[in-house]
């Protein structure tokens, strides 16, 4: 219908429009003139620009084919109506019956109830909604992909304009109206732990791009390759030569964001924005503003955190297009310097000085983002999930970020200033206390001696065994490495992984969990079926006997990365007992494999099962003989004991691990597991709290693992308890049980100088 569903109409509707952009004029005039160009080389009876302004409202501000009294008077409210829901999405919206939507806003002095079909995309710069434009038709029409494609090319010009000044009041631009002197804090979630503070860089200061519009592609698609070439050597070099790049895992990470600079798909959707007469960086702008428009739809966190890294590449691509792939970091960077960014890849992060860079904040990110995996190894906290964090945060402002309570100042006042200095002062008086404990051993006062492992997931991890002074890992999260990979890792790549990480205990035992997907742990390159209740579904162990494929390469990789020491291997989710007994024999049969191709086998071997299924407790009596240990993951056990997701916000604090059930379910399994003299551990997040631990040894629990950083905390409470004195409190308080068990035991702490 329209002549600009191709590429050669569309380059001509580009060519005019470029005209326009080039004589004077002021910034209104340009509106009308272009809001009239795209009605009749669209077909479209009507053509209307809506801009932002102050206050998250959107003005029409020129049109062709409404009545002109509803231009600066017709307003919307992001969110409301048809418009509103554009700029509140940023993604485009298409409708063949626009009037009968129930989002639709009707404004009767636009006179629009004669126009049926209706087309409007987001009017984007720099990731920001600027406006919306909108065309209309009287009759119903389904509007082509190819069309919607143009309107988002012609989106770009336009937004130009409304950049270039005079339209609205350039403060009105800035990302929120006064905001600039307000103090305010904005909640995310943890992504690496740690507290800082520093002056806020935004990662990706606005690449301004002048040129629009191309007379030449096959010269743009050349200045792309070119572009594209000096990009992929750049990373290269990067791969070669980055501290982080050289361990396991993160060369992994790495590697795998730069064979999206290989993707065809990608490079091809350039070149056809090119085609339809753009300049090679406005086609790199247009894909790249597709691309985020996906990320706002997409929920899977996998793939939201694959087209982030596209994301950044887009970013890189651009700067080696402008000629500025040197300069793209402020040369002087803050000493201390927080990177504030919707989001960012893994490389974009080793692009920093690593001693200035202090902390980051993303308004996007999971704890599974690569970028979060890189910062954890350079021990760098990282906020993500920063709700508008880039409409509220301005580059200069001081920030803080407390990543241990999930928390992000923006310009904090003096008070808070003040008392978060002293937080990160009695914080590092604390790790020094920590380090100059962590080779005395873990002993009661009364002479108890506790067991203290880390948990680990990464080779990277490994060290902080030594670090910690702990006696090992007693979990190993296998799935780490799968969740990092581009596909499935084979048998020799997961035996390199898993003997590096015996290599690097230096002897100390290592608990390998075999391979513990589904539920919020995705693998990028394994489509499937989506489940109403992923974390009730189909993973962990009912996968590893579904596909015994799967468990017998990953067994087979454990036997060899052995190379003949010690193996101790334990299996997640296990909810009958035939479950454990199948994933056993799997085991046995993979033994009996190695042993026949004369390889040489582990020492010894060690069997057990998690408890995280509640279910598992009451076959203990019958399972447990063929157990050589018990595993407790109290993160899913409590998840499963009171139906509470443990990934949901809402309920993070309703339920505590020592309410009176859980207690109750803990004290029985430990009970179970002590009277057969079964070794016993607890592997959950409750390990690494000082109070809950205080409640685990009073049930019988010796033996604990938990995130690094928490070993110093737990031995200094252990090394100043009196077990014994704890117990008879206990034994009154279980007497008549309470339910604030926690404030008990803090009371008893403080009452009996426990190092808390
Ligand atoms: C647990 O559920 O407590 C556990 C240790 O496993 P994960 O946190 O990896 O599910
Ligand atoms: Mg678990």
């Amino acid at each position: 219908m329209s002549q600009s569903g191709s590429p050669t109409g569309a380059r001509l509707l580009l060519k005019r429009l470029r005209n326009i952009m080039a004589q004077p004029g002021t910034p209104q005039a340009r509106l009308d003139q272009i809001v009239r160009i795209i009605a009749g080389d669209m077909v479209a009876e009507v053509c209307s620009t809506y801009v932002m302004r102050a206050g998250q409202v959107l003005e029409l501000f020129a049109t062709e084919g409404l009545k002109q009294e509803a231009v600066h008077n017709t307003r919307l409210r992001v969110g409301e109506g048809l418009v509103g829901d554009i700029a509140s999405h940023a993604r485009p919206l298409v409708l063949a019956d626009a009037q009968h939507h129930p989002q639709f806003a009707y404004r009767p002095e636009t006179g629009e109830e004669i126009y049926q079909s209706w087309m409007g995309v987001p009017i984007l710069r720099s990731g920001r909604v600027l406006g919306v434009l909108v065309v209309q038709n009287k009759t119903r029409r389904h509007y082509t992909e190819e069309e919607v494609e143009t309107l988002e090319t012609v989106a770009m010009v336009v937004a130009e304009v409304i950049a270039s000044g005079k339209v609205v009041n350039q403060a009105e631009l800035a990302p929120e109206e006064g905001i600039a002197v307000v103090a305010m804090r904005l909640d995310g979630t943890m992504l690496a732990p740690g507290i800082s503070k520093g002056i806020a860089v935004l990662h990706q200061p606005d690449i301004t791009i002048t040129q629009l519009v191309a007379e030449d592609p096959l010269k743009e698609i050349e200045r792309l390759d070119e572009a594209m070439g000096g990009m992929k050597l750049a990373l290269d070099e990067m791969l070669a030569t980055s501290e982080v790049a050289a361990g396991g895992e993160h060369r992994e990470v790495l590697e795998t964001y730069r064979m999206f600079a290989e993707d065809r798909g990608w490079a091809s959707r350039i070149v056809e924005a090119i085609e339809t007469g753009l300049t090679a960086e406005a086609a790199v702008q247009k894909v790249q503003n597709d691309t985020r428009a996906r990320m706002r739809e997409i929920t899977d966190p996998y793939l939201r955190e694959r087209l982030a890294d596209l994301d950044d590449l887009a970013n890189r691509l651009q700067r080696h297009l402008l000629g500025q792939a040197d300069i793209q970091q402020p040369r002087d960077l803050p000493d201390e310097t927080i990177l504030v960014a919707r989001n960012m890849g893994p490389a974009e992060l080793l692009d920093y000085d690593r001693k200035k860079l202090k902390g980051v904040v993303l308004e996007e990110g999971t704890a599974t983002a690569h970028v979060a995996i890189i910062a954890r190894a350079l021990d760098i906290p990282v906020l993500g999930r920063c709700n508008d964090l880039m409409a509220k945060v301005l580059p200069g402002d001081p920030l803080i970020v407390d990543g241990d309570n999930s928390q992000l100042y923006v310009r904090p006042p003096e008070d808070i200033q003040q008392t978060y200095a002293e937080a990160m002062r009695q914080r590092s008086e604390r790790q020094q206390a920590f380090a100059a404990i962590r080779h005395l051993p873990a002993v009661t006062l009364d002479g108890v001696e506790v067991t203290l492992m880390v948990n680990a997931g990464l080779l990277i991890d490994v060290p902080q065994i030594e670090a910690q002074g702990a006696a090992g890992i007693g979990l190993y999260r296998t799935e780490i490495t799968f969740m990092v990979a581009e596909s499935f890792p084979d048998v020799a790549r997961q035996r390199d992984v898993y003997k590096r990480a015996m290599d690097a205990s230096n002897g100390k035992p290592v608990t390998f969990r075999t391979l513990d997907i589904g539920s919020d742990k995705v693998l990028s390159y394994w489509q499937r079926e989506p489940e109403e209740n992923p974390a009730m579904g189909w993973r962990a162990i009912r996968i590893s006997l579904d596909r015994p494929a799967l468990l017998r390469q990953q067994l087979r990789a454990l036997i060899l990365g052995a190379e003949g020491r010690p193996l101790s291997i334990m299996f997640p989710m296990v909810a009958e007992a035939w479950e454990f007994d199948e994933a056993r024999s799997l085991l046995k049969l993979e033994l009996d494999r190695a042993s026949q191709a004369g390889q040489q086998l582990p020492s010894e071997i060690k069997v057990g099962a998690m408890i995280e299924v509640p279910s598992l407790y009451f076959q203990l009596d019958t399972l447990l003989d063929r157990l050589d240990f018990v595993s407790v993951g109290s993160n899913d056990l409590k998840q499963f004991l009171y139906a509470a997701d443990r990934g949901n916000p809402r309920l993070a604090d309703r339920y505590d691990n020592l309410a009176p059930a859980m207690v109750k379910l803990l004290g029985m399994i430990a009970a179970a597991c002590n009277a057969q003299g079964k070794s016993l551990s607890l592997c959950g997040e409750m390990a690494g709290d000082p109070i809950a631990a205080m409640a685990l040894l009073c049930l019988g629990f010796r033996q604990l693992s938990m995130a690094p950083t928490s070993i110093g905390p737990v031995r200094a409470m252990i090394r100043s308890l009196d077990l014994g004195r704890l117990l008879s409190y206990w034994a009154e308080l279980q007497a008549r049980p309470v339910s604030d068990l926690r404030s008990r035991l803090l009371v008893f702490a403080r009452d009996h100088g426990v190092a808390l």
